[in-house]
C-alpha cells in the first residue's frame, strides 16, 4: 500500500458544497500523501473528472442543486477507475443504495460515511484501499490518539519555539515566527506536521491556536520592550480562516497581553485563502481593521489566482523555501524571485525569504533585493530561553563583506 518512489501522488477529488468539509478532507488527504482537489458543484466536479484521472473520489450525496449520483454517470463515461467514498447526512440505507448503484455502473466503492464527517474513519477507509493510496503519512497521523493530543493541549505540552526574521543586509532582527512543538510524555517531541493536521481533523485546532497565541504573546512581551519594532508571527490553520469569530478572539488575546496589534503578524498559506474566499476576505479585512498584520506564507506553492490573492489585505509575503533552496542551481528560481521582489515592492508588501541555509543563498537574495530572510543560517527555531539570550546579539550571522 505504499506509493512507489518516483511515482506521482495518487489524486483525490472531494465533491462537497460545504467549504469546511472540502477543506477538512483535503487536509486529511494530504497527510496520507494524496494530492487533493475540491469541487463545490456538480458542474465543477464533472469538469474535473473529465480532465483528471482521480484515484479516489469523496462524494457528498446532497449537493445544493443536484444529487451526487449524477456524477456517477460522468465518472463512468470518463472511464474512471476511481474508488468512491460516499458521504451523506442521509440515513445509512440511502448511502447503501447509492453504493449499490455505483457498483452496478461498474464503479468501485470503498465505503460510506455519515455527516458530520469523522475524519479518522475516512482515513481508515483510505488506508484500507488495495493499491496506490495511503502512504507513510497516514500511519504517522493515525497512530496518535486524538484524546492524547486533547490532553496535551490542556496540560500545556504544546511549546512555542521562535525563529528570527532578519534584514539580509545589516543582519538585524526584525521579528520572530512562532513554530510550535508538542512535548508529549508518551511520544517525545512531535513536529507540527504531525499534530496540526490531527488537530484540524478532530476539532481541536481552535483551542490549540488560541493556546499558542496566548502563550507566544506572553513570552514575546518583554522582548518587545527591549526592541520596540520587533514583530511576532503566528501561523494560522486554514480552518481558522472559516471561523468568523476569529478577529474578536485575536483582539481578546491581544488585549490580555499588552502587545499592540501592529506587532502581531498572522501567517496564512495561499491555499487557505482560496478555500472559502468570501469568509477569508471577511475575516482578514476585520483583522486588518483591528491593526493586525497578515502574511502570505509559502508564496508560490498554491494554485491561488494571483489577482484574488493580491486583492486581499496582506502586509507581507513569504517566498517559499522551494525557490530559495534551488536559487543557486535552478536558473528559473532567481527570475521568479526577482519578479516577486518587484511585485512586493509595487504593492507595498514586506518581503521575506524563508529557508535560507547558506551564505551563498543569502548573498544571491541580497543581490536580488530581497530585504528580509529567515533560515538556519541565522538560527533554527529557538527555545524561549535561547532566544532571550540571543536577543542581545546585534548582528545575526556575519554578512559577507
Ligand atoms: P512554515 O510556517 O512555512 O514554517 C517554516 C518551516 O521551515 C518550519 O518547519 C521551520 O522550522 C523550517 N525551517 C526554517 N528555516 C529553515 C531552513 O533554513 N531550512 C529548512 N529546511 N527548514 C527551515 P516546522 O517548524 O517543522 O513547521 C512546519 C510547518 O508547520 C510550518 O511551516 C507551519 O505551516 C506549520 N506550523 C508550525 N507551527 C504551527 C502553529 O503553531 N500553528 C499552525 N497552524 N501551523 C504551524
Ligand atoms: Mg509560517
Ligand atoms: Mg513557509
Amino acid at each position: 500500500m505504499q506509493v512507489p518512489a518516483g511515482s506521482p501522488s495518487p489524486r483525490l477529488l472531494v465533491v462537497d458544497d460545504e467549504a469546511v468539509q472540502r477543506l477538512i478532507v483535503t487536509r486529511a488527504a494530504k497527510t496520507l500523501g494524496l494530492a487533493a482537489d475540491g469541487a463545490a458543484t456538480l458542474a465543477e466536479a464533472v469538469e474535473r473528472v473529465q480532465a483528471v484521472a482521480y484515484d479516489v473520489v469523496v462524494l457528498d450525496l446532497g449537493l445544493r442543486d443536484h444529487d451526487g449520483i449524477e456524477l456517477l454517470r460522468s465518472l463512468r463515461e470518463a472511464g474512471s477507475d476511481a474508488v468512491l467514498v460516499f458521504v451523506s447526512g442521509f440515513d445509512e440505507r440511502v448511502r447503501q443504495a447509492a453504493a449499490r448503484l455505483a457498483a452496478a455502473l461498474g464503479l468501485r466503492v470503498a465505503g460510506t460515511l455519515g455527516k458530520p464527517l469523522q475524519v479518522d474513519r475516512l482515513v481508515a477507509l483510505l488506508r484500507a484501499l488495495p493499491d496506490r493510496v495511503g502512504s507513510q503519512g497516514a500511519e504517522e497521523t493515525a497512530e496518535i490518539d486524538p484524546a492524547l493530543l486533547a490532553a496535551g493541549i490542556e496540560n500545556n505540552e504544546i511549546i512555542c519555539l521562535f525563529q528570527p526574521k532578519v534584514t539580509l543586509r545589516e543582519r538585524r532582527l526584525v521579528g520572530v515566527e512562532v513554530l510550535s512543538r508538542w512535548r508529549s510524555p508518551a511520544l517525545g517531541l512531535v513536529r507540527p506536521d504531525r499534530f496540526i493536521p490531527l488537530a484540524e481533523c478532530t476539532g481541536l485546532i481552535d483551542r490549540l491556536t488560541y493556546r499558542i497565541l496566548e502563550q507566544s504573546l506572553r513570552l514575546f512581551r518583554p522582548w518587545r520592550q527591549q526592541q520596540p519594532d520587533m514583530t511576532l508571527a503566528v501561523n494560522l490553520s486554514p480552518i481558522s480562516l472559516t471561523d468568523l469569530a476569529l478577529p474578536e478572539r485575536v483582539s481578546a488575546a491581544l488585549a490580555g497581553s499588552e502587545v499592540p496589534p501592529a506587532a502581531l503578524v498572522l501567517e496564512v498559506t495561499e491555499g487557505a485563502v482560496m478555500t472559502d474566499y468570501v469568509a477569508a476576505a471577511d475575516i482578514m479585512t476585520r483583522l486588518r481593521i483591528r491593526g493586525v498584520k497578515l502574511s502570505i506564507d509559502d508564496f508560490g506553492t498554491g494554485h491561488a489566482s494571483l489577482l484574488s490573492l493580491l486583492r486581499l489585505p496582506f502586509s507581507e509575503l513569504k517566498i517559499d523555501q522551494s525557490f530559495v533552496r534551488t536559487c543557486l542551481h535552478d536558473p528559473e528560481a532567481p527570475k521568479i524571485i526577482r519578479a516577486v521582489v518587484s511585485l512586493a515592492r509595487e504593492l507595498g508588501l514586506q518581503l521575506v525569504a524563508e529557508g535560507i541555509e547558506t551564505e551563498e543563498v543569502a548573498a544571491l537574495l541580497t543581490q536580488l533585493r530581497c530585504p528580509i530572510g529567515q533560515g538556519y543560517l541565522f538560527a533554527p527555531p529557538l527555545s524561549h530561553t535561547a532566544m532571550t539570550e540571543r536577543l542581545r546579539e546585534s548582528v545575526w550571522a556575519e554578512a559577507v563583506p
